[in-house]
């Protein structure tokens, strides 16, 4: 029982450490360097409030928001990639785009390392899903899983970080044991969705398929790219006998 008790302690000391070094020492916006009275913990509230949410017209598979001009996106549309290769999962959905701010604060959350960018991130997260038209009742939040070593590198899972976010958003329950990573795969950097579609095959596996059988998943992320990676574990869960698998990423790269 001490534990809890010692762990929370310590957070508020943080938290209250936190909060004096920030009056004495403003740290300025991390996108436009401006003064974030009134802000998040890392951007200000013009550059918060810069961060567009992907909405109708997209995809209604990958997500991808749809070009109105040229073809007109009825119920039902699917990007020219979905219907040439159908995802192994039934939707995706991102909160915005990866560029300018919220790339800046997804980079700020993953590599610097500072998790404490995860403020920002759940303000984000509760003000998409007020008014995001999917249901998700019924579902398990599973984060996909970051290999081990990257975990160690790193010192925190993002992912896990995000889905913790969104299953407490949408009053979920998180089941991060779903799936584990059983092969590091490298980055995925600069490889086509061809090229990372192999080389994420086989990254992933379920150690509990009698946990998976029969339930829907909203697998969780921090940026869709070409999909190979949540396609696999998606794969990987419907192949254990889970139910509908939807995907949702903070970002998602538009090509
Ligand atoms: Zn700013
Ligand atoms: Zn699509």
């Amino acid at each position: 029982m001490a534990m809890p008790i010692f762990k929370n302690l310590e957070k508020l000391g943080r938290t209250l450490t936190r909060g004096v070094l920030d009056s004495l020492f403003p740290r300025p916006c991390i996108y436009c360097g401006g003064h974030r009275d009134g802000g998040g913990e890392f951007l200000c509230t013009p550059c918060l409030g810069d961060i567009a949410f992907i909405r109708r017209p997209l995809c209604e598979a990958c997500g991808m928001p749809a070009d109105v001009s040229y073809e007109f996106p009825l119920a039902g549309f699917l990007c020219g990639e979905c219907r040439k290769n159908p995802h192994p999962f039934d939707r995706a959905r991102s909160l915005g785009t990866y560029d300018t701010v919220l790339k800046e604060l997804i980079h700020a959350f993953k590599y610097s390392p500072q998790p404490g960018a995860i403020a920002d991130i759940a303000g984000l997260l509760e003000r998409y899903f007020a008014s995001a038209p999917e249901g998700y009742t019924g579902f398990y939040v599973a984060p996909v899983p970051l290999h081990f070593r990257k975990m160690r590198e790193r010192g925190f899972d993002q992912s896990f970080l995000i889905a913790r976010e969104v299953a407490s958003v949408l009053n979920l329950p998180l089941a991060s044991g779903l799936l584990s990573r059983v092969r590091d795969t490298g980055s995925q950097t600069a490889r086509t969705r061809v090229e990372r579609s192999r080389n994420i095959r086989g990254a992933f596996a379920v150690d509990r398929p009698e946990v998976v059988r029969g339930k829907d998943v909203l697998l969780v992320d921090d940026v869709f790219t070409t999909g190979a990676t949540a396609g696999e574990a998606a794969r990987v869960l419907k192949r254990a006998g889970a139910g509908r698998v939807h995907v949702f990423t903070l970002a998602r790269v538009v090509v």
